[in-house]
């Protein structure tokens, strides 16, 4: 129960994946629930896929999520610099150190005598590894070759020397696989440094984690094979090595890996749809792990609680945008007005059904909106077209049927009836509106669909929408709030009347 130092690591490629992010999330609630530290890392040291923007996105994709983290590239911390481009300085050092140890060594092989050994090996039937050449060459001999300038990688000693390399074994504790075991003669002797110069992915990665004091990394599966070389690096660095959690891939619902063929996979691309991250969130919090009972819509909170990473589940979970629909639905019906309303004005205002600049008193009014369409939305750009009655200018019907309805007897009488009511004053609220539909009813001479129907698309154009009970007032509320966005009641009924002689 002590606080933990656990670490976030994207490449900065794009915004993030749905995997991705279920990793950040994963390790978030780790920090937060020992109050411990969340280290944002960038490991932005492959030139060829770095993208233009992508730490912004990686920024922004967190924040959208919620996840704050207290160190990182932007916000610096006592272990940094956070980005690995940054880092360079740290990994010739500790390459250093491992060559002096002897736990390294120059590698002189040209590339085409690389592919010889491996194009051998593969023909005899064996796993292509480097075959130790350079180990051979003389300690001095080696710095004399390199303060001669000529080319060279640095690799690790896998199997320290005079060990036997059939005892040679790497114990790696697992959070969720359990403890593993690994045979060192099978991982070859790794690159650490290029020969540009460049760290290594699993060297940078052991260098920060160390210097980072991490003390638990969760991250994808698809990276256990690297982990028996890190813990070898850990412990040759004389760093005690981290606890891991690998978590399971992640499948689309037809079993393959989650992909694009799959559609949008990306935070971002959620985002954009109008999903609630609340939402979001708990989709991926699912995504190999559930609480105790069977009600799986959580709130960070609750996650924060009860998540443990020993419970997060082996085996490939499966990402099914049916059940993120669901949950969205779910977390719009139980959010506070007050959030819902904010989102709604936001979806109005981006999809320029509304100014930007509301007026200081139209709080009540969008609260009245998102209560309306509460149970309507499961994402914020549904809002304009949900929302649409409120907008309809009257006159000409939105539809065929709505057309038909105005065709129909008595429709006439109706939104004449209704035409007169409102002289008298448009209604404000559910019970002045009841007294407007009597009055209509009684001078009009109908009762049910026939006076229902003409009221509606009267009111809004068409013949499904709101109800008319909350939708009236919300229109002749919002008519005073946006008289020049909001249609007023009265002049609709005036117009589709207009539309009928
Ligand atoms: N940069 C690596 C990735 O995005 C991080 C791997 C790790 O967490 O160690 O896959």
């Amino acid at each position: 129960d002590r606080p933990i130092r656990v670490r976030f690591a994207p490449s900065p490629t794009g915004s993030l994946h749905l995997g991705n992010a279920r990793t950040a999330l994963y390790n978030w609630l780790i920090a937060r629930r020992t109050s411990g530290t969340f280290v944002l890392r960038l490991e932005d040291t492959d030139v060829d896929r770095h993208q233009e923007g992508a730490e912004a996105a990686i920024y922004e994709d967190l924040r959208w999520l919620g996840l704050d983290w207290d160190e990182g590239p932007d916000v610096g911390g006592p272990h940094g610099p956070y980005r690995q481009s940054e880092r360079h300085d740290r990994y010739a050092a500790a390459a250093a150190a491992l060559i002096e140890g002897d736990r390294a060594y120059r590698c002189f092989c040209t590339d085409d005598r690389i592919e010889d050994v491996r194009t051998r090996q593969r023909a005899a039937g064996q796993v292509p590894r480097y075959d130790g050449h350079c180990l051979q060459t003389d300690r001095d001999e080696s710095a004399r070759r390199a303060a001669a300038g000529e080319p060279f990688a640095i690799r690790f000693r896998t199997i320290p020397a005079l060990a036997d390399p059939e005892q040679v074994w790497i114990a790696v504790r697992d959070e969720i696989r359990g403890d593993l075991e690994f045979a060192a003669k099978e991982l070859g002797d790794p690159v650490l440094v290029r020969r540009d110069g460049r760290a290594t992915y699993n060297f940078a990665v052991v260098v920060d984690d160390a210097g980072m004091e991490i003390d638990l990394v969760v991250r994808g599966d698809d990276h256990l094979s690297n982990t028996p070389r890190q813990v070898q690096l850990f412990e040759a660095l004389g760093a005690r090595p981290p606890v891991f959690a690998h978590v399971p891939m992640v499948r689309g619902t037809d079993g393959e890996k989650l992909s694009k063929r799959h559609g949008a996979t990306s935070v971002a691309e959620y985002r954009r749809l109008g999903y609630p991250p609340e939402a979001v969130l708990n989709a991926l919090v699912l995504l190999g792990w559930g609480p105790q009972d069977d009600d799986a819509v959580l709130d960070l909170d609750r996650m924060v609680r009860e998540f443990e990473p020993a419970r997060v589940s082996r085996s490939p979970s499966t990402f099914d945008p049916a059940k993120l629909d669901w949950l969205a639905s779910k977390h719009i019906q139980s959010m506070p007005v007050a959030t819902l309303a904010a989102r709604v004005a936001e979806a109005l205002i981006g999809a320029g059904a509304l100014p930007a600049d509301a007026p200081a008193d139209a709080g009540p009014w969008f609260e009245g909106v998102a209560e309306m369409l509460r149970t309507k939305v499961e994402r914020m750009n549904q809002v304009p077209d949900r929302a649409a009655a409120l907008f309809a200018a009257g006159g000409k019907p939105a539809d065929d049927g709505a057309g038909e309805v105005l065709l129909a007897d008595g429709a006439g009488d109706v939104v004449r009836a209704l035409d007169a009511a409102l002289s008298a004053g448009e209604p404000s609220d559910a019970e002045a509106w009841k007294a407007v539909v009597a009055r209509v009813k009684q001078d009009a001479g109908v009762k049910g669909k026939a006076l229902f129907h003409p009221l509606r698309v009267a009111v809004t154009g068409s013949t499904a929408g709101p109800e008319l009970d909350r939708l009236v007032p919300l229109v002749v509320a919002g008519h005073r709030a946006y008289p020049d966005h909001v249609p007023g009641l009265a002049a609709r009924v005036r117009r589709t009347l207009e539309e009928m002689r």
